[in-house]
């Protein structure tokens, strides 16, 4: 109790205001008009959160040419309502038309908490809203729960060693969701009523143009990041063997016949990525896409088969994510005998993946 300044009798501490939260799921349609799995991860976690905040409303909004069909995909939520953007201006990734886009949309529904999958379109242009807006961002989000009332967000620090938990009273306050890190919400469809919201653009916000899209072709493309297992390649593979010899063309078959087979993503050690800039034989289909550790990856997948690798702590650091972990290595101190794998097979890692593939090629999985 506070003195009153006027009578000098108590007066009442003014209880702290409630937020009635609306919580806007934002997303963009992908090519061809649906969402992507991240959008459904990130409309799980939005669900999540209004469930367990009393009075909250949760609403959706879409962007992209069209966002009917995605609305539909999704209209069994227990979103109240759906807005959207659409026209050929914002079907594609571009800072200026998916900002103003984004901004609509919040005014729009008067969001206080936005969640959003944190895909590269979206993580370079959320925290430049919640700015323009006067509100606050976090990235790399892994989690949110509501505790007394209030939303807090989790996320990794220090190259994932540290989780911390954190909580604001900012408004609008925008949720980055990490891809992979939730569940993606399974609600069925339907069909949802769309808000359309008109967003004025100048010629200045159409002056970036998309011409194309770079990638690897489809058999080329070694980081999977949806594959149950990684698999990663350390610069054993192009060391020398027993014979004295080093045999690198022999180890890109092996390693590519295994992916071929089990669909599996590749990461890879450092030492092996760095070899190429050394100027030593390497595997060309590697780059530093597929670093796994302290300053590459940090991938998340049910299981992980480390493959020539040491395991030492920079590399194995990028582990947090991956559920069990084996390792074949000649060398029975490696680092993954120090408690960093569940099973570490001393073996020759030519001779093991030559005999999984024979297997994998005879349809024994
Ligand atoms: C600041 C800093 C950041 C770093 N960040 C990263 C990072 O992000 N990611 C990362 O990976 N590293 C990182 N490193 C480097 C890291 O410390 C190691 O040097 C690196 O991971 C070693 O790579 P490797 O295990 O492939 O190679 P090596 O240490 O050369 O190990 C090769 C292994 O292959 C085994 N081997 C050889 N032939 C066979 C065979 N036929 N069968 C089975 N096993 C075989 C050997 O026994 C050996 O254990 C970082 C280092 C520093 C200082």
């Amino acid at each position: 109790m506070l003195p009153s300044p006027i009578s000098g009798t108590p007066a009442r501490r003014p209880s702290p205001k409630k937020i009635m939260e609306t919580i806007l799921v934002l997303a963009h349609t992908e090519n061809g008009g649906a969402l992507a799995k991240s959008a459904r991860e990130a409309l799980h976690a939005a669900a999540t959160l209004h469930k367990s905040l009393a009075g909250s409303k949760l609403v959706v909004g879409l962007i992209g040419e069209n966002v009917q069909s995605a609305a539909n995909s999704i209209a069994a939520c227990p979103a109240i309502k759906y807005f959207g953007v659409t026209g050929a201006d914002f079907s594609q990734s571009r800072y200026a038309t998916d900002a103003a886009a984004a901004e609509a949309i919040c005014k729009a529904a008067q969001a206080t908490v936005v969640i959003a999958p944190a895909t590269s379109r979206w993580a370079r242009v959320l925290p430049g809203v919640a700015q323009r807006l006067g509100g606050r961002a976090d990235t790399h989000v892994t989690g949110a729960a509501v505790a007394d009332g209030k939303i807090s967000v989790n996320r990794w620090y220090y190259r994932q060693r540290m989780e911390g938990v954190s909580t604001r009273t900012q408004r609008p306050w925008f949720i980055g969701i990490d891809p992979g890190s939730q569940t993606p919400c399974e609600c069925g469809a339907g069909t949802a009523a769309v808000e359309m919201v008109a967003v004025n653009l100048t010629d200045a916000s159409k002056r970036t143009t998309v011409i194309g899209i770079r990638e690897p072709k489809a058999d080329a493309q070694t980081i999977r990041p949806d594959a149950q297992l990684l698999f990663v390649t350390g610069a054993g593979w192009t060391k020398k063997q027993a014979d004295g010899q080093t045999h690198v063309p022999e180890a890109e078959k092996l390693i590519l016949g295994f992916l071929k087979q089990s669909r599996a993503s590749l990461g890879s050690s450092k030492s092996l990525v760095d070899l190429g800039g050394e100027g030593q034989a390497v595997l060309p289909f590697l780059s530093h896409l597929n670093q796994v550790g302290q300053t590459g990856a940090t991938p998340r997948h049910a299981k992980g088969l480390s493959t020539c690798c040491h395991g030492e702590e920079p590399h194995t650091v990028g582990w947090r994510f991956i559920g069990e972990r084996r390792a074949v290595n000649l060398d029975p101190n490696c680092g993954w005998a120090r408690g960093k794998a569940d099973v570490l097979y001393i073996a020759d890692a030519f001779k093991v993946i030559a005999k999984v593939n024979e297997l994998l090629a005879g349809g024994k999985t």
